[in-house]
């Protein structure tokens, strides 16, 4: 449209002499035409004109200056995403063949797993210009501002990569899933319709002979919200899945992140890679990032094994609360904790890696239990001490305090998961089932009698302990905290 805006303009300026020569009062005409220039400027300009995206990397740099070696623990994402790009860099082989061009990358996983730096790598890798964008910055609240800054970013990008002498540009957007949504799903508002209609045209339209070639690599963590159109062949042809780190992957991120970090001799990044189970890379960043600052405010020179450890805690609950328990909250809370420690080490002697009533940001008081691998597979029997040891807390605090507290709510609803899982997995009395076809009611009721008779033998087990349990209370309202040695040098009854 602002491409006419010149020839109007030349039109309007010469009718308007034309009148003023033919004696009309032009001064209204030019009145509102002034009116219509201030309007179309700042529609332009502060709507619809963000006039340029992230370069990450710098403008001035020519490239991120990210490679795949600086990616830990996502061998299969990454070889994935390298085999696509080596094919993009085969560009004779693709035209002798005929091959049409590789226009998308969706990588799909979750937050903080390393999608924006393959997608910089990638942009490495290819020689390509990059040019970046978040879902978010498209979604505007006026008809046709959404589709224009599609435009934009795709021009930028081609613009980008001519100043800078490259063939190819890469695009990424972050969060697609914030514009490329399905359709008709935002009632009343066809500005997110538009905005992806434009993206899909734009895709549509890239072809191997323009003279910069261009690749949308494009990250989300819910694939299941997109429109399928962007999805279908010729589209994003390629979806490449970044998981969570396994523990390899952990220390690999965990090697990566310190390399520019003095450790001390006592550090072992294995033992902390084993420890941080469920952590993305973007935690173990943050972990390590924490355990330097410890390390700084204590005047220290080298990060040592203590700040890790008392780094991860401060990751997976946040920062430690203002408002500290009174004293008979605090005595619950160390009941609870003792509770869930001594249960999950009879279960799995050796797990316990601290008990801990401090308060922070999300819990009064935690266990940490180390996992002995990453499991994905779990038996009967593994449920079940899963589900003792949620229980273990709540029942210590029966059978110390006489009584419950609303404290155990998460406990029971991790149970209750548990216990569900084992029904619907064909190992309960029930055998087989399936939940579509169970009648109303036996689940419940096959969940409640499991968990019942778990209750029974967690009561059992600690009852059994009740020694034990008190002296490990009474060392936790001194200390605050255990480590998983000290721990278990408390349980005098050997560990069967
Ligand atoms: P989001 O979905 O939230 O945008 P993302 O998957 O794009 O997240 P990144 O932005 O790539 O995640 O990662 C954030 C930070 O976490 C990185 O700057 C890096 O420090 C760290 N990180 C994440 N994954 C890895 C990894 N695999 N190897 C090394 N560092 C990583």
């Amino acid at each position: 449209m602002m491409r006419y805006a010149p020839i109007a303009a030349g039109v309007g300026a010469g009718s308007v002499i034309y009148l003023a020569w033919r004696g009309v009062d032009v001064l209204p005409i030019l009145f509102f035409a002034g009116i219509i220039a201030v309007l179309a400027y700042y529609g332009n300009n502060k709507l619809g004109g963000k006039t340029s995206f992230a370069v990450m990397g710098g403008e001035g740099e020519r490239q991120p200056a990210i490679v795949f070696d600086d990616i830990g623990g996502q061998e299969v994402a990454k070889n994935e995403l390298r085999e696509a790009l080596e094919f993009i860099r085969d560009l004779d082989g693709i035209r002798r063949l005929g091959i049409r061009p590789l226009k998308g990358i969706l990588l799909a996983g979750p937050p903080g797993t390393g999608k924006t730096l393959l997608a910089k790598a990638a942009a490495r890798f290819t020689d390509s210009a990059f040019v970046g964008a978040s879902g978010s910055e498209f979604v505007e609240m006026y008809v046709g501002v959404g589709a224009q800054r599609v435009r934009q970013l795709f021009k930028q990008a081609r613009g980008l990569a001519r100043k800078q002498g490259k063939a190819s540009a890469i695009v990424f957007i972050d969060e697609i899933e914030v514009l490329g949504g399905k359709r008709g799903q935002n009632s009343g508002h066809l500005e997110y319709d538009q905005t992806l209609n434009e993206l899909l045209v734009q895709m549509d339209g890239l072809a191997t002979d323009d003279e910069v070639r261009v690749l949308l690599i494009a990250a989300t963590n819910r694939a299941d919200m997109l429109d399928p159109a962007l999805l279908r062949p010729g589209r994003f042809d390629r979806q490449v899945q970044v998981d969570l780190p396994d523990k390899t992957g952990r220390l690999q991120i965990l090697g990566l992140h310190t390399r520019n970090k003095p450790l001390a001799a006592d550090v072992d990044l294995g033992a902390v890679a084993a420890d941080t189970f469920g952590f993305s890379g973007a935690h173990l960043e943050s972990l390590v990032n924490e355990a330097a600052i410890a390390a700084l405010r204590e005047g220290g020179q080298e990060v040592t094994a203590r700040h890790l450890k008392g780094a991860i805690d401060k990751v997976i609950l946040g920062e430690k609360l203002d408002r500290l328990p009174g004293a008979d909250e605090k005595r619950r809370i160390a009941v609870h904790e003792a509770g869930h420690a001594i249960a999950g080490e009879l279960r799995r002697p050796g797990s316990v890696a601290s008990v801990n009533v401090a308060a922070r940001g999300k819990a009064l008081g935690y266990v940490r239990q180390t996992q002995a691998d990453d499991l994905y597979l779990h038996t009967a029997d593994q449920l079940k001490d899963k589900i003792v040891v949620a229980l273990a807390g709540a029942v210590a605090e029966d059978i110390v305090l006489g009584g419950r507290s609303t404290g155990a709510g998460s406990d029971f609803q991790q149970a209750a998961a548990l216990a569900r899982q084992l029904v619907l997995g064909g190992m309960s009395d029930l055998g087989i089932v399936s939940a579509d076809d169970l009648p109303q009611g036996t689940l419940h009721m096959a969940v409640a009698s499991l968990l019942q008779g778990l209750e029974a033998e967690t009561h059992a087990l600690l009852a059994a302990r009740r020694d034990t349990l008190d002296r490990v209370v009474a060392v936790l309202l001194e200390n605050e905290g255990l480590s998983g040695d000290e721990f278990r040098a408390l349980l005098s009854v050997p560990v069967q």
